[in-house]
């Protein structure tokens, strides 16, 4: 594809996206169909080729659905869209004023854009014990192949480190296939700093429907092993946990070091404004390393969710291509466990605190919370409930005060709110 076509003539010296995940892969897609034509590299660390990583702690871990399903895209698209990607060839230095990016291969990129989309890295637990074989962190496709083979035999006890969304996720996976899963975190109730206690109560239940025992309020303070394998959880309350296998889910870190060496503004990401260009002007951030001002909120957010790698390529391919951009898109993020699947759009920062008003029985598991703060909705939740999150997510960005009762009325479409 010759640059010299290009509509956009001033980046004919070509554009460089580290990061080939799920964001750079959504990024290269919309900077083609938003017409550049130039010269156009997706870096890869890894040696796999952009994928989606929501099924690995979900259908591909119950073995529902095969890896290969999680790609972003074929073979032949990257041949089709003259996309150059380069996998297993991490990027390791940038020079900023020369518009250069070196990689581990020893290649050097010319660039006259670069968006860093280096995504985020399991946060490990460091505690005595950690190097024991059996302590599994799940973030690639190879992470959920060996933790598939893990747990396929069903007679493992599984104890997942942390309570958040894919510890419960992969609870949820190890019991499908009949292991004994403790699920051991230091809050009060799984979930409760992103959904509240009361929603938090309700995953803990679907989860102890399904045999999962919890062990919260307590803190790992190690393991114990035997033969280099991993045999127990030390914790804070004195008790070892019997284990042969353990998972731990405990966040994840944006990874900024490539940034921060060249001497980029880091701080719980790679800063950007409501455009996603750093202070570089030839430097964008997008995904999970991007840590975005939102003009909303009126502060930065780093969004590590699948929706918002979407929504920030594209965004970051038009700003790119010198189009007005202000990313201002309520969050949104869903989770499958068990039989229970659930969609979330809006502000967690803004949720603690809120009123949670309900649409729908919880008991029958088929329901809509709301998050209210002085009569407008900051945020809403559909459980086993389709078709609403549309709906939901205007509610919140219009910022409209409703009533408690009639956001509890389901007579009342969601859209009229
Ligand atoms: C198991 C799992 C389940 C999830 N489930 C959900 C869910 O149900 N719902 C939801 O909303 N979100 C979910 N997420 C989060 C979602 O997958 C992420 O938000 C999304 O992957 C972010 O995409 P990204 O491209 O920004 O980053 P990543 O997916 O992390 O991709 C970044 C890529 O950049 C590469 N890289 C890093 N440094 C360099 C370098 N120096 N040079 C070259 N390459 C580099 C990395 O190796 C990686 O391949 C889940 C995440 C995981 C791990």
């Amino acid at each position: 594809m010759s640059s010299l076509n290009s509509p956009h003539a001033d980046l004919s010296g070509g554009i460089v996206i580290v990061g080939a995940g799920l964001a750079g892969a959504t990024t290269a897609e919309a900077l083609r169909s938003e017409g550049f034509e130039g010269d156009l590299h997706l870096v890869g660390a890894e040696m796999h080729r952009p994928y989606n990583r929501p099924p690995l702690s979900k259908e591909v871990l119950t073995g529902a659905a095969a890896p290969d399903s999680a790609f972003v895209h074929d073979f032949q698209w990257y041949l089709d869209n003259d996309v150059e990607l380069l996998t297993g060839d991490a990027a390791v230095a940038l020079d900023l004023p020369g518009r250069r990016v070196r990689l581990s291969s020893g290649r050097v990129l010319p660039y006259r854009r670069l968006a860093l989309a280096t995504g985020a890295s399991p946060r490990k637990l460091d505690v005595p014990g950690a190097h024991l074989a059996g302590i599994r962190y799940l973030r690639t496709v190879d992470d959920s192949a060996v933790l598939r083979a893990d747990l396929e035999s069903g007679a493992k006890h599984v104890v997942v480190v942390g309570s958040g969304w894919i510890g419960l996720e992969v609870a949820a996976a190890a019991r499908s296939y009949g292991n004994q899963v403790t699920v051991v975190a230091p809050g009060t109730i799984p979930l409760a700093s992103a959904l509240g206690a009361e929603m938090g109560a309700f995953f803990r239940e679907l989860h102890r429907q399904h045999d999962v025992r919890f062990r919260m309020r307590t803190r790992v303070t190690g393991f114990v092993g035997s033969d280099g394998e991993v045999r127990g959880v030390m914790t804070d309350a004195g008790h070892t946990i019997g284990a042969d296998l353990v998972v731990v889910g405990i966040g994840a870190v944006p990874n900024v070091a490539l940034a921060r060496e060249a001497g980029l503004d880091v701080h719980g990401g790679v800063s950007v404004d409501a455009a996603l260009r750093t202070e570089d002007p030839a430097v964008f951030a997008v995904g999970d390393v991007a840590d975005a001002w939102h003009p909303t909120l009126g502060h930065r957010l780093r969004s590590e969710h699948w929706a918002n790698a979407i929504d920030q390529g594209k965004a970051v391919a038009r700003s790119i291509l010198g189009q007005r951009v202000s990313y201002d898109v309520v969050p949104y993020f869903f989770t499958d466990q068990y039989d229970v699947g659930m969609e979330y759009a809006g502000f967690f920062s803004l949720s603690s605190g809120a009123d949670v008003v309900y649409r729908g029985d919880v008991e029958s598991g088929e329901f809509v919370a709301f998050w209210q703060q002085s009569g407008r909705v900051v945020a809403g939740m559909n459980v086993n409930v389709w078709g609403v999150n549309d709906a939901i997510k205007q509610l919140v960005s219009s910022a409209r005060v409703v009533k408690a009762s009639r956001l509890a009325d389901p007579s009342v479409p969601i859209g009229e709110l």
